[in-house]
């Protein structure tokens, strides 16, 4: 089966073109990183390209290859900000492959010994409290 066309109803989409709110964490020429709203840990993070994708199968590799810089700058920021003994990168692709939203995306999960992770799109987390992880880890971008 061929990978369907991008399509630009998804809710990144309208995250990336401002018609929707998120807890931005990191932003550059290439990148939007924001809070994930129904964390899988505390202090999950989704870091999408701006470019239009909507899975690995369908991306530019030039972008994925400045992408994933990024997934790595962040990923090392959550691991400081947060005080994770370990960090979990996850990436779904299609429905079968575990995709709910269409637009490609890299899940930045911080990971302490003994804590399991929370079940995917579980649970709405609290606006105020995605933006207390959030102004915790684009502190520790900006220092970096
Ligand atoms: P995936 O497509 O990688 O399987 O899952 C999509 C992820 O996006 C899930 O972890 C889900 O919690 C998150 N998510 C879904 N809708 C929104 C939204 O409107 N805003 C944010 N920040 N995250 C979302």
């Amino acid at each position: 089966m061929p990978t369907p066309a991008y399509d630009e109803t998804n809710i990144f989409a309208k995250i990336l073109r401002g018609e929707l709110p998120c807890h931005k964490v990191y932003e550059d020429d290439v990148t939007l990183a924001f809070m994930d709203i129904m964390p899988r840990a505390d202090g999950h993070v989704l870091v999408l390209p701006k470019s239009l994708a909507r899975n690995i199968l369908d991306a530019d590799p030039g972008i994925l290859g400045l992408l994933i810089t990024r997934v790595q700058k962040i990923a090392v920021a959550v691991k400081s900000a947060l005080a994770a003994d370990g960090i979990t990168i996850l990436q779904y692709n299609e429905p079968a492959g575990g995709q709910i939203v269409f637009h490609l995306h890299f899940h930045v999960l911080p990971r302490w010994k003994g804590v399991q992770l929370r079940p995917h799109t579980g649970v709405l987390e609290k606006p105020e409290v995605l933006e207390g992880f959030c102004q915790k880890i684009a502190a520790a971008l900006k220092a970096a």
